[in-house]
This record gives C-alpha cells, structure tokens and sequence, in this order.
C-alpha cells in the first residue's frame, strides 16, 4: 500500500459464543496492521473487560445487547464487530433464516466483487488486471502510492483503464497515503479518463479538495467510520463511493445503520472488511446481498485472498460474482481442526 506497508500475514480472531440452549455464533475479525486504529491483540482483553455484560444476557436481537455493551465498554469497534457477527449467528438460527432474510431480505441473487492489485510495477498491474478480468472481475481497485513517485501512479491508472478496455470500473486508491498536491497532479494527469480516486489523503478535508481540483468522482474509505463521519463525507461533496466495512462501524448492526443511511445519502457502498476469512466474508455478503443492487458497487471474498480457509463449503467467487450461504444464521460454520484449540475461554 502506499507508504510501502505491506503484511504477508495477518492475524485473525474468531470468536464463538455458546448460549445455553444448544445454539452457538461465530464471529471474526481481522485487523491489519498499521491500516486503522485496531490491532488483533486488542480483541481478547476487550471481550474479556465485556463478560459482564455478556454472560447470562439474551443474545438474540443483537442490537439491545450491543447497546449495553457500548454502555460499558466506549469505543473498540473492531473488537465488538466480532462480538455483533456472532450474535446475529445466533439471532438467524434461532429464527431460522440466513441473515440476509434479517438485514432487509435477498434483493440480488449474487453480487459484483472488485478486485485488489496491489501497488508494484504499472505493467505488472496491469497484467494482473487483464487477468482477473479473464476471471470475470469487471471492478479493479489500483493500490497506489508505494513508491512515493506520482507519475508512477498515473501511469498505473493509465495502463490498467488501457488493459481492461471501456466500461469496467477502475479506481486508484492511496489509503490515505498522498498528499493534496500529489494526489491532484495524479488526478489531473489522468482526468480525461473513466477513472474513481480512493481515500487519496488522511482527511476528508483534503479528499474534498482533490475531488474539487480534479473533478474526478471520490471513494471514501478510512475515513468513512461512524454516522457523523459519513454525514460530514456528504456535506463536503467527495463521497461517490465509501466503503462500509464491518469493523470500522463496530459489526453488522452497526453498519445495516450506516448502509441505510447510505440509502437515504446517496453514495454506492462497497461493502467489506478490513480483512479476514470465511466467517466475516459470509458476514458481509449477507448484508450485501439484503442492499438494493442500485445502492451496492461491490463488495469483497476476503477469504478468496488468505489461507487456510476456515470454512469448508463457504461460498467463493465465480465470473466474478459472489452469493451469500443460504442456511440459517450465518450458514457457515470453521472447520475445528483447522481452528485447533481455543486461545482464550471467557465464562
Ligand atoms: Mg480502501
């Protein structure tokens, strides 16, 4: 990413809690590191601080407990998001329904993945592009910023627009890593082009002054994390496009909010994760998959990108589109021999 951070491995936490009638939720999350003010040590001393709010209360209907939660422990959002997933887990399978019937019912059968190429050679990338475009991706995300060198930049957004030809999106993001003048000598370099910048500049203040130097249409990202930061994205005029990211809000009740008030806004959501494998991917394509086709741009196989997969079984891509799991809850549920022991049991 820019800056040159990279993470060969990352570290993911996966929660599962029991209730007393025989029914248990999975969660997860997967911080990356330097990405977000999250790390996965965070999780377990957060969900510990927790258990007395948590042992003995009814999880079903997770917004009720999370309140409660939020009322003890302020903040640590990531650390919640595990907490929340594994609450609905087990909120589905006590009604009986995948969780998308939950979060506002099945409005797509599948739904478009974009893909991540991360920020090396602008050949290379646009090698990469033209292969996933043979995998049927039609959404290409161009990391950039790595090098420190904005001519490099343009010409990564140059060469994978030129690869993948007209009409599939491409869109260049910085994670926050440009400056406003380089972001905008990028931006005009390349603004004859169908092309999106993404979360060029670590605030929304200088996201707004590129999109306005460049009239280039904007994706927000990091700073896109809460109903006031996503308010303020509006006001400013630089939110095309944000990405709702499960543990950023703090877990799918969180997010279902600021999904709906993305409806209400305007932008179209791209809705993810940080990272992580097959428990908080099902947990993210459900809530993709119950958003109006019209509102969602893409969303993301995390665990496409990482091994081993937790969950045998879980659904995976194909030309380019991904389903959510159809069983109660969430519909997936690891493998526990992949998982091994439990690192932590709270009780
Ligand atoms: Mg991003």
């Amino acid at each position: 990413m820019a800056g040159g951070k990279t993470c060969d491995t990352v570290t993911s936490v996966v929660l599962r809690v029991d209730t007393d009638e025989d029914v248990s939720g999975w969660g997860e999350v997967c911080p990356i590191p330097h990405y977000l003010p999250a790390y996965a040590e965070g999780v377990r001393p957060a969900l510990e601080y927790l258990a007395p709010v948590l042992i003995g209360a009814d999880p079903v209907g997770p917004e009720a407990l999370m309140a409660r939660a939020d009322a003890w422990l302020q903040g640590h959002p990531y650390a919640k998001s595990a907490l929340d997933i594994a609450l609905w887990d087990i909120t589905g399978q006590a009604a009986g329904l995948p969780l998308y019937a939950l979060l506002g019912g099945r409005q797509a059968a599948d739904m478009a993945l974009y893909h991540s190429i991360t920020c090396v050679a602008p050949e290379e990338m646009a090698r990469i592009a033209r292969d996933a475009q043979r995998s049927g991706i039609t959404q290409f995300q161009v990391k950039l910023g790595a090098d420190n060198d904005w001519q490099a930049d343009a010409a990564r957004l140059r060469l994978v627009r030129e690869a993948v030809g007209d009409g599939p999106l491409v869109y260049g993001d910085w994670n926050c890593g440009a400056t406003r003048l380089d972001a905008t000598r990028v931006g005009r370099a390349v603004a004859g082009l169908d092309v999106m910048l993404e979360q060029p500049c670590a605030t929304l203040e200088d996201c707004a002054a590129v999109r306005a130097a460049t009239g280039l249409p904007m994706k927000i990202d990091e700073n896109g994390h809460d109903t006031a930061s996503l308010l303020r994205a509006h006001e400013l005029g630089c939110m095309d496009a944000v990405a709702l990211k499960l543990s950023k809000f703090g877990g799918l009740s969180a997010s279902r909010r600021a999904r709906d008030l993305c409806l209400h806004l305007g932008p179209r959501m791209c809705i993810e994760d940080t990272w992580g494998s097959d428990i908080t991917t099902a947990a993210l394509l459900h809530l993709a998959a119950a958003t109006p086709e019209r509102a969602l741009l893409n969303t993301c196989d995390l665990s496409g990108y990482v091994a081993p997969r937790l969950a045998p079984g879980a659904p995976t891509r194909r030309d380019g589109r991904i389903a959510p799991p159809d069983g109660p809850g969430l519909g997936v549920a690891p493998d526990p021999d992949t998982l091994g022991q439990p690192v932590a049991i709270i009780d």
